[in-house]
């Protein structure tokens, strides 16, 4: 018999197992259950894929949606594994086929719905030899989780049907009790638990307060244009907040897909449709957009809004990066959304839970320490570290003493009687004369006008700071007016000393992100034809895609794709030994991506260097890859400076070099810099 390692290498071509992976298997194969917690693009899929191919009999994966099933089957087929789905997707005859199939041992694993697993249980008991069940997003058993399906709370009679099949249950949100509520649920006997880390690196987190509605537009402009040909997701809270950006953004020529529950099915399916198989690159969604996305590829997650809860804020981020690649996420955060969604928990059944989910999703916003160790602590992984890959490390916040600045702000909240809300604050203390404010007579108080030389912004940004340091509190039943506290009133009373964090310019952390990318460009040596290479062998993944009516990344993973322009194989053993491509895919396509290889290096004249490249290159190829989708498709070649230099010197304008090299701004612009033109 295979070995674990031998079948993940042969079906899958990886090389190791990642954290967990190993000792899940083992459990399933020792007949036991298992409870599995690990966070989106942890690798759950592995877990019981592997033992359902070295068990006897048929493994059922339990699947809450038609759509997951779908890319999981079309993802296990083009590893050559034998899988199938019921569901009410079917037609009556597929699903004779498929049944029929089951009982002549024609295939490893079958995913079933719950309502179609209660439907079939007698007859899968008479009939079948099951050797695992599998049941994916387990989470979904509970009251308490977020997506609670009733369908599913039927499980609980699969140990009394089958007592000796184990059973696997793996969610990727689950707290504590969720978590037992699974256990209890399923009747789980003795599980053991895995908690695997829920640290994802490759994720970037960032977060920007106090956002105007045009800024954040741009923002997300800059975002798209730094990504183009990739794919993103923006989340909103409201089905028209999603159509509004939508409609931003395509005037501004972004071509989007919306996505809301307020659609119907058949426009959803098709968004996502699109999504899923690059026809769209970017969708403005709500959170209904969501739990069928397997998309491996994704660049970067935005919210546009607030979301309700870290575990909600999370799943939605976990949907970027799969692929283990640099991904960045992006949360905007202002106090209108705050108090939107407490108005929202106040009114809920759960009024309780739910604020608490609410205020700690705020502190993650708030966070002036690293964000990663924040919601690593809300999973109950106890972390210290600065991760280097958030806002917060990458430039930790400043302090001046801003002690007279929230004295003057305290003392105009208190000399209103506390009746007013932030904007009326600020106004007040800018000494902006709106006829509110006038027929208040709030021009007479003798803080009006004293903050006049800060810029609304800004006190926007210190009333948020006070808030957070609870100097200050919004009632939300009296119209959201501001309140000073007990501790406020100390600080003002006592005149104690309070610090509070520099705002950093928009401008400078822009500059700072450009930055850092033109170091990784400078790292690169660019002198192949490597973009070249990528280009030719996406299109040739899309055609492969389209033939099979599957999308890109189930061909071939992005992953998958820069290892092959590192390693350049030649023949079909060196291809069947390049990430993610497992027996099959290695005899289905090995002979046309060497072939396209061959033709590759026939046409530029290059000959392959003997010695593999080894991983810290292929990272930066991975790297150099991501720089050119940002800027342009093909590296500047000596000449293309030199006549650059020569026509920026003459006086070009951007537009027209733009059109003689056939690049955006951005590129044209980092050019320059790189060459001393610009500073
Ligand atoms: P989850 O179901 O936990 O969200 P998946 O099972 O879809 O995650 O796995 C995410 C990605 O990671 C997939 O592309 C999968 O093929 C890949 N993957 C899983 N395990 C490994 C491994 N041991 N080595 C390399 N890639 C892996
Ligand atoms: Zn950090």
């Amino acid at each position: 018999m295979k070995t674990p390692l031998e079948i993940l290498k042969s079906y899958y071509g990886y090389d190791s197992f990642r954290p967990m992976q190993a000792e899940i298997i083992d459990n399933a194969l020792l007949q036991r259950d298992s409870l599995v917690l690990m966070p989106t693009g942890g690798g759950k899929s592995i877990c019981f894929q592997v033992p359902a191919l070295l068990l006897n009999g048929i493994t059922v994966v339990v699947s809450p949606l038609i759509s997951l099933m779908k890319d999981q089957i079309d993802a296990l087929h083009a590893n050559g594994i034998q899988a199938e789905a019921l569901n009410s997707g079917n037609s009556e005859s597929k699903d004779i086929l498929i049944r029929e199939k089951c009982l002549n041992n024609e295939i490893k694993l079958l995913y079933i719905s719950p309502e179609r697993l209660i439907t079939e249980i007698d007859w899968m008991q008479k009939s079948l030899k099951i050797s695992l069940f599998a049941i994916d997003e387990a989470h979904c058993i509970s009251q308490w989780g977020h997506d609670f399906r009733p369908e599913y709370t039927r499980l609980d009679i699969l140990h009394e049907y089958f007592p000796h099949v184990p059973i696997m249950a793996l969610t990727a949100t689950a707290d504590k009790i969720t978590k037992q509520d699974i256990i209890e649920r399923l009747h789980l006997n003795h599980p053991q638990i895995y908690i695997s880390s829920f640290n994802r690196p490759n994720l970037s987190l960032e977060v920007k307060r106090g956002c105007s509605e045009k800024e954040k537009i741009q923002i997300l402009l800059d975002v798209i244009e730094r990504h183009d040909h990739e794919s993103g997701i923006i989340y909103c809270m409201t089905r028209k907040t999603a159509e509004k950006v939508a409609q931003k953004l395509y005037e501004c020529g972004v071509v989007v897909g919306v996505y809301h529950a307020g659609m119907s099915i058949k426009d959803r399916n098709q968004v996502q449709d699109d999504f899923l198989n690059d026809r769209i690159h970017i969708v403005v969604a709500t959170i209904a957009f969501g739990m069928g996305i397997d998309k491996s590829n994704v660049r970067y997650v935005i919210h546009y809004n607030l979301p309700k809860s870290i575990e909600n804020f999370y799943q939605e981020i976990g949907r970027g990066g799969r692929d283990g690649l640099p991904t960045e996420t992006l949360l905007f955060f202002n106090l209108q959304d705050l108090i939107t969604l407490r108005k929202f928990a106040e009114e809920s059944g759960q009024k309780e839970i739910n604020l608490e989910k609410l205020r700690r999703m705020q502190e993650y916003a708030e966070a002036q320490v690293c964000r990663r160790r924040i919601l690593l602590n809300y999973f109950g992984e106890i972390s210290d570290c600065a991760c280097d890959n958030c806002d917060v490390c990458k430039s930790p916040p400043e302090f001046f003493d801003g002690t007279i600045i929230v004295q003057k702000a305290l003392s105009a909240i208190l000399r209103t009687n506390e009746t007013v809300g932030f904007t009326m604050a600020i106004d007040i203390l800018r000494g902006i004369l709106v006829s509110d404010l006038v027929s208040n007579n709030f021009h007479q108080l003798k803080t009006f006008g004293v903050g006049r030389d800060i810029p609304f912004r800004d006190w926007k940004d210190y009333f948020l700071q006070m808030l957070q340091m609870g100097f200050i509190e919004i009632a939300y039943n009296e119209d959201n007016h501001l309140k000073v506290t007990e501790l406020g009133r100390n600080i003002l009373f006592n005149r104690l000393q309070v610090d509070l964090a520099c705002i950093i310019p928009e401008e400078k952390s822009e500059k700072k992100k450009k930055k850092s990318r033109n170091i990784i460009q400078d790292n690169f040596k660019s002198n192949d034809n490597s973009d070249v290479l990528f280009e030719r062998l996406r299109k040739l993944r899309q055609t492969i895609a389209e033939k099979n009516n599957w999308p890109a990344y189930v061909v071939m993973s992005d992953k998958s794709l820069h290892a092959l322009v590192s390693e350049q194989p030649t023949t079909i053993d060196e291809f069947g030994n390049v990430f993610g491509i497992g027996r099959f895919k290695r005899e289905a396509y090995g002979e046309v991506f060497v072939a396209l290889i061959k033709e590759f290096h026939d046409e530029f004249g290059i000959i392959k260097p003997e010695k593999k490249i080894d991983d810290a290159i292929s990272l930066s190829y991975m790297d150099r890859q991501k720089q050119f989708h940002e800027h342009a498709y093909a590296p500047w070649t000596k000449e293309d400076d030199d006549y650059l230099i020569e026509l920026y010197k003459q006086g070009k304008s951007r537009k027209e070099l733009m059109e003689i090299f056939g690049r955006n701004s951005g590129a044209i612009r980092s050019r320059l810099k790189k060459l001393r033109c610009l500073d």
